[in-house]
């Protein structure tokens, strides 16, 4: 029997926990940039899934990886071997320049891998006293949601009733320099950061602020781990944010798009004096590197590469964040961000301009109550961005 989009709604409410309050759409389809709802109603998605979405819905080449795969093996765990997994991993290492790597599936566990590495590599290499490793994180971070992960976080919410927090993780603020250098002290074994912080409202940091940190780092026997979870993979204009600035890390975590939109697929790559940590039995994961993972890890990387997914990131989001720019209305406060990845902040809280931008057909999520993120699918036309624009203007121009 078909359900109305009420029925839906009231029955994902009734029986889900809310820990989400999502827009009242109901999507049941989607291709490229374009979803539609139950009702056959037709949308632009200008979240792409928090950027899990750069190789647009549905991206053909990518569903036709898959289905091969799942036509001839799924699942091995890593109890055994699979003749995809090394490809995707020589494949990782070839485009972040990193010499190993290692397969999760949730962005939050490639964190966590990131951050058992540069623990392990604090106590192990580096010889900072048993269980003294420090790992410096920035206020207003977002890398997840475990109980590890929630105690690096400056967000109240996310902490309330959670704890007892890990501890470890000294908060500095982003963007200052000179906050880390005197954070760092002889426990510390590593400093995670976000390029831009995408969650915490696309805010870019003051340039120079990667390269001189990589600085500090390098000065200090400090690894320097940059989470690319959302900002990388073409979505900042770059296959990696950190090519801004050419502050090339000594660990990277990616996720989101790694999985071409249609699997989780996460990893975290580094030197082999970090990752060489890892004995067997000290980490895993059951699911994590399984062959559809790899298969589809490794034709969302040849896709983004072949394609240019970056540059046209670069060329679109410069012409999108031109034409915000042009919009003519007090309560806009800013606009910012690199790439497609573009925040819109008002003097005001955003979410009902994101239900009005809704009823126009694009679909956005407001991000820190008052930033309105702009991140569409990164194979997006200039035509289709010319639409968006036009929908954008009607909400704020009249
Ligand atoms: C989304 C995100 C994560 C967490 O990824 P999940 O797959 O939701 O666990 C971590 N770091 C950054 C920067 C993210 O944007």
């Amino acid at each position: 029997m078909d359900y109305s989009a009420k029925d839906l709604m009231e029955m994902d409410d009734t029986y889900g926990a809310h820990n989400y309050k999502p827009l009242d759409v109901v999507l049941n389809k989607g291709e490229g940039v374009w979803v539609w709802d139950v009702e056959g109603n037709k949308y632009m998605d200008m979240l792409s899934s928090y950027s899990a979405l750069n190789h647009g819905h549905r991206n053909p080449v990518i569903i036709k990886k898959m289905k091969e795969q799942l036509d001839k093996l799924t699942l091995t765990s890593r109890a055994f071997r699979n003749d995809q997994l090394p490809l995707f991993l020589k494949k990782v290492c070839e485009v972040t320049g990193m010499e190993m790597a290692l397969p999760m599936n949730t962005g939050a566990e490639g964190v966590e891998t990131a951050l058992k590495a540069t623990r392990k590599w604090g106590h192990k290499i580096k010889g900072i006293p048993e269980n003294k490793a420090e790992i410096i994180a920035a206020a207003n971070n977002f890398h997840g949601r475990t109980i590890t992960i929630i105690s690096l976080s400056t967000e109240e919410q996310y902490r309330d009733g959670f704890g007892p927090m890990t501890p470890g993780f000294p908060i500095v603020p982003y963007g200052n320099v000179k906050a880390i250098e005197e954070a760092i002290n002889e426990n510390t074994a590593g400093v995670l950061l976000e390029p831009i912080q995408g969650e915490g409202g696309i805010v870019v940091p003051p340039e120079g602020y990667l390269k001189e940190v990589k600085e500090i780092c390098e000065k200090n026997n400090v690894l320097l781990i940059f989470d690319e979870i959302q900002s990388g993979l073409g979505r900042a204009g770059k296959l990696f944010a950190w090519q801004w600035e050419n502050a090339k890390p000594d660990g990277i975590i990616l996720g989101k798009a790694l999985g071409g939109g249609v699997y989780p697929v996460s990893i975290f790559a580094a030197s082999k004096e970090v990752l060489g940590v890892f004995n067997p039995g000290d980490h895993g994961s059951t699911f994590g590197g399984n062959p559809i993972a790899a298969a589809v890890g490794l034709a969302a990387l040849n896709y983004l590469v072949e394609e240019d997914l970056p540059g046209k990131a670069l060329t679109m989001g410069n012409y999108f964040m031109d034409k915000l720019r042009s919009l003519k209305n007090p309560v806009i406060k800013e606009v910012r961000g690199k790439g497609l990845l573009i925040g819109l902040e008002l003097k005001e809280p955003a979410r009902p301009y994101a239900e009005k931008l809704k009823e126009k057909g694009l679909l956005c999520k407001e991000t820190h109550g008052v930033v309105i993120r702009f991140a569409p699918p990164l194979v997006i036309t200039k035509d289709e961005l010319d639409w968006a624009f036009e929908q954008v203007k009607e909400v704020f121009e009249t």
